[in-house]
């Protein structure tokens, strides 16, 4: 199964795919996670992108692309994969279509996770992250433990620095300019499945899960 995840930022798309990963058997593939990790290991590619991703911007699609290409080309996308963050403009819609061409294969669906702005601004601004494993938590919704420590790996939680309040506006405007238009793009294409965002996790992956 190959599926793309749309939606704005902090509206559960992470959350589904690592469910969906499991589900499937499939690699989950998060751009913004590739370059957590590129930065935290102080790489080119990790500290060439600090600049956009603190102030809310997008990476330069030269950067992006390449780096979606090299990912896709590896062996474990062979059965599929779920694309979290990517594409986040319809030129990376474009080139990940051409990628696809030359893999000899196709999007099966592009899954558009919607939420109003108020429940996508109380998702992000709560969001707790591990810095060992990337787990998620929510400071209402699934807190993590007082001592700040991940249950799962021991690992330091903490708050991205982008989901301060007002980068999160800046990301929210970059979303509205250069993201949306990739839904109707997929629209377009006939392969957009609508889930509604607001509701519990669970939910959310059921929904999805029955759309594909
Ligand atoms: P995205 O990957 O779209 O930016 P995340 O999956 O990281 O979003 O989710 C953002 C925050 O919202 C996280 O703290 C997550 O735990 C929480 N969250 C995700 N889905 C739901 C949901 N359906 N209901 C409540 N909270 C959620
Ligand atoms: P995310 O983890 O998806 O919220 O992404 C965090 C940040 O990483 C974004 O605000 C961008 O700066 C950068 N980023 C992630 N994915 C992309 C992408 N596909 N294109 C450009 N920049 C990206």
């Amino acid at each position: 199964m190959r599926l793309v995840l749309l939606g704005p930022p902090g509206v559960g798309k992470g959350t589904q795919a690592v469910r969906l990963s499991k589900r499937l058997g499939v690699p989950h593939i998060s751009t913004g996670d590739m370059f957590r990790e590129a930065l935290a290991k102080k790489t080119a590619l990790g500290l060439s992108a600090k600049e956009y991703m603190d102030s809310g911007k997008l990476v330069p699609n030269e950067t992006t692309i390449g780096l979606v290409r090299d990912r896709l080309e590896n062996p474990d996308c062979s059965r599929g994969f779920i694309l979290d963050g990517f594409p986040r403009d319809v030129a990376q819609a474009e080139a990940l279509k051409k990628i696809l061409k030359s893999l000899g294969v196709s999007l099966d669906a592009a899954v558009y996770i919607d939420a109003g702005p108020d429940i996508v601004v109380k998702r992000i601004t709560g969001r707790r992250v591990c810095e060992g494993c990337g787990a998620t938590y929510h400071m209402t919704f699934n807190p993590p433990p007082e001592d700040g420590k991940c249950p799962k790996c021991g690992g330091r939680i903490y708050q991205r620095v982008d989901d301060r309040e007002d980068t999160v506006r800046e990301r929210l405007k970059v979303y509205k300019a250069l993201t949306e238009p990739v839904v109707d793009y997929y629209e377009g294409v006939g392969i957009l499945r609508t889930v509604n965002g607001e509701e519990d996790a669970n939910e959310v992956l059921a929904a999805i899960i029955s759309m594909i």
